[in-house]
């Protein structure tokens, strides 16, 4: 199928090994969150074991080796997004709070009343709650590319929700809820010549592809840890340098600051600025583990591995009378959201569960989707690069025998 060594990459992942409800486990839930190989959890308990201690603070031995640790894996995200310095990398709790801080700390204070934020119909709810929220504090505008029965975006009014009241142009790079890779680069284009900024939200996208921001050319770009193999609660926001050290900090507190006083609080330098309080310093450590592993197997290996097997699932589901694929885009990555005739997919989840099939049934926190497409929720299996044919198998078996229960 690859270029890349399944069998031994597995080995890696132990949780894999074992066996639900009597069957040996296919996990194919990986856009909810991936799992750990133990090169990451090795990293986390090493740091635990060995370096552990409050970064930047102290000047004993702990301390620096944990500062190293620390500022060591920004430095390996800013190679993985190819930012031009790690300044420009701010660690994050993840997604969601990458872009809270984004419209609070850079959109907020130059939006009024009646001027439009620009987001699309297929974004997860962290990339649409945070910009309402926004809108109700400032009388600003939501406002929404449609899309297609494809589940792509329908491109063609552009040229107007692009306007000289748009602020920011916040969209995702894949979506969760079906696959569609977005034609990003044509949509920062047509941004970036009426100057509005772009906010790239890749939680989808780091797992599966090469990113690069330079070329890429947004503003922002955000990611979570905890969907590429890393720990949760740890993730990062790319911002050019120039916004970021225009924008005021998001929270206050130590380590934001270079003094403080009753009077005045000087604000600390970039990226330091927007990380008040102790970061997830072992998350940060198992971030940086968790790319060194990526970028070991090859980004581009994983991404072909796992294309192959979503073409060869979408084929294989395509022959099942009475499943229906939603989301049938020209470029997707790694999701297959489906349903099966007359069967509730939170009874697909459950039956799939006890073939020892492990998917995500529900609205995958994108229901204005769900809306277009006329239902509540989807099953939804994605993929890893450590999945393989043998659980694509799984899969087909547990459709039949859902199919065959409820016959
Ligand atoms: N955006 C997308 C496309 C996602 O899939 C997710 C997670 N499902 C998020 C944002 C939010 O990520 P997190 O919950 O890790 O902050």
């Amino acid at each position: 199928l690859s270029a890349l060594d399944i069998a031994a990459v597995r080995r890696d992942f132990p949780i894999l090994d074992q066996k639900v409800n009597g069957h040996t486990l296919a996990y194919l839930d990986n856009a909810a969150s991936s799992q750990k190989p133990v090169q990451v959890i090795e990293a986390v308990n090493q740091f635990y074991r060995h370096d552990n201690a409050n970064v930047h603070r102290g000047v004993h031995q702990l301390s620096q080796r944990a500062t190293d640790a620390y500022e060591g894996a920004r430095n390996k995200v800013r190679g993985f997004l190819n930012a031009q310095s790690d300044k420009e990398i701010i660690f994050v709790r993840g997604a969601t709070e990458a872009i809270n801080l984004v419209a609070q700390s850079f959109v907020r204070p130059n939006i009024e009343a009646g001027d439009e934020i620009l987001i699309s119909h297929i974004e997860h709810h962290a990339n649409i709650v945070p910009w309402q929220m926004l809108c109700e504090q400032t009388g600003a505008k939501l406002k929404v590319i449609p899309m297609t029965v494809t589940g792509e975006l329908d491109l063609s009014g552009l040229d107007d929700l692009l306007n000289s009241r748009t602020k920011i142009l916040a969209i995702g790079q894949v979506s969760n809820a079906l696959g569609t890779i977005n034609p990003l680069k044509e949509m920062i284009a047509k941004a970036r010549a009426k100057s509005i900024p772009v906010l790239v939200d890749g939680a989808q996208a780091v797992p599966h592809m090469k990113v690069d921001v330079q070329e890429l050319d947004c503003d922002f770009y955000v990611f979570s840890g905890h969907k590429m193999f890393a720990p949760t609660g740890i993730g990062a926001l790319y911002g050019k340098q120039a916004l970021l050290e225009a924008m005021p900090p998001w929270q206050g507190g130590g380590d934001m600051i270079l003094s403080v006083s009753f009077d005045h609080t000087e604000y600390n330098a970039l990226p330091y600025k927007f990380e008040a309080g102790t970061p997830h310093i072992a998350g940060a450590v198992g971030l940086g583990a968790a790319i060194d592993y990526m970028q070991d197997l090859g980004i581009d290996n994983i991404a072909a591995h796992e294309h192959a097997l979503l073409d060869i699932a979408t084929q294989r589901l395509q022959q099942i009378k009475g499943v229906r694929i939603i989301g049938t885009a020209k470029q997707k990555a790694s999701v297959l959201s489906f349903m099966i005739e007359d069967v509730h997919p939170h009874d697909v989840g459950t039956i799939f569960d006890q073939q020892g099939v492990a998917i995500r049934a529900g609205h995958h926190c994108a229901q204005p989707v769900m809306q277009f497409f006329g239902i509540a929720a989807t099953a939804r299996a994605s993929f890893a690069f450590y999945n393989t044919e043998a659980e694509i198998d799984a899969l087909v078996n547990a459709i039949k025998t859902t199919q065959e229960l409820f016959a």
